[in-house]
């Protein structure tokens, strides 16, 4: 499994953040959703750990989960737009990708930030929204929605992190399971080594 994207694409797509500057910080972000006891598990680890991160929702699950959306931000973390309807850049003309993030940016005004679904996204595209948002892509990939053992998942963490890292976790169904096992548990250990937390871009 590739937990740290190929090199190639980031050379090839040097207007995507991949990872932040700055010393022993790193960025937690949870990605899909609003979806129902999923996302109630994660702000209350956050909570618990005293932790903010960043959430990028799908317009189409937070007119389902008003409250969930609301309580997001009501704890203080940071929001950013992962289209109206997961869509897949790669499979998906230019124009209707657009509009669609649009859907979704109409129900979160103040964010700047965009997330592709499945990381896929189109040179096109890049350049049509990259004026507008800032586009974040990641540095370490968890594979919480694919990995069933506990272990495997935390040490893939520990082992690949490093300063600026930015950590994608799901906030969906498929997740919950070993998000469930092991996210106070990787929070407590990255403390451990030294790192701080942040949802400012
Ligand atoms: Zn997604």
């Amino acid at each position: 499994m590739f937990v740290k994207p190929l090199a190639f694409f980031r050379f090839l797509y040097p207007s995507l953040i991949w990872k932040k500057a700055g010393s022993k910080k790193i960025w937690l972000t949870f990605d899909d959703g609003p979806t129902p006891e999923v996302t109630e598990f994660i702000l209350s680890v956050l909570k618990s750990e005293k932790i903010l991160a960043t959430f990028f929702l799908v317009g189409k699950d937070i007119l389902k989960n008003q409250l969930i959306y609301q309580k997001i931000k009501a704890d203080g973390h940071t929001i950013g737009n992962h289209t109206n309807s997961h869509l897949n850049g790669w499979k998906t003309s230019s124009k209707k990708y657009i509009q669609d993030i649009e859907k979704c940016q109409e129900l979160m005004k103040e964010n700047v930030l965009f997330r592709p679904p499945y990381g896929k996204i189109t040179s096109r595209q890049i350049l049509s929204l990259k004026k507008k948002y800032k586009l974040i892509l990641w540095d370490i990939l968890s594979y919480d929605f694919k990995e069933k053992n506990p272990t495997k998942l935390k040490n893939n963490i520990l082992e690949n992190i490093s300063d600026g890292s930015i950590v994608v976790f799901h906030n969906n169904k498929k997740s919950y399971e070993i998000l469930k096992k092991t996210l106070k548990n990787i929070i407590i250990e990255l403390k451990g080594m030294g790192y701080s937390f942040s949802s400012s871009w």
